[in-house]
């Protein structure tokens, strides 16, 4: 008995296909009816086409959710005078980074570790940024 490639066609996607000789011996070597496969290749391998889309929760990372300009008052971290630079920590746990260029203008730069504050938040590249930092209470 001779074999040769025949066309069929996938009866889910309609896209013409090769009835390998391979697979028709495969056929007749189980003694098996030699007729093509109702699908094509790619149809009977569910999932090999596309990307596997894992399941389950992809967003590990919360997102953080963007602050309103404020005001707001929050607590200094730390300021490092001579670094120029600190972190404030703000009522919902994130802290802020802020610069000596951040801080009100004729406020002192010397804020001792949870020092009340009050600032603006600024969208920057490198994520949100305190400006504006002032002392709270200290122009009563
Ligand atoms: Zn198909």
């Amino acid at each position: 008995m001779s074999f040769q490639d025949t066309w069929a066609i996938c009866t889910k996607c309609g896209n013409k296909f090769v009835f390998r000789i391979e697979d028709q011996r495969r056929l007749s070597k189980r003694g098996k009816e030699i007729t093509p496969p109702p699908l094509c290749p790619s149809c009977q391998e569910p999932g090999s086409v596309g990307a596997p889309a894992p399941a389950g929760e992809t967003s590990s990372q919360p997102e953080p959710q963007e602050l309103d300009r404020g005001p707001h008052e929050g607590k200094v971290k730390w300021y490092d005078n001579d670094k120029g630079y600190g972190f404030i920590v703000h009522p919902n746990g994130e802290e802020l980074f802020f610069h000596r260029t951040g801080i009100a203008p004729g406020e002192t730069p010397n804020f001792p570790d949870d020092t009340m504050v009050t600032y603006c938040v600024e969208q920057t590249s490198k994520g949100p940024q305190a400006i504006e930092v002032e002392r709270m209470g200290a122009r009563n």
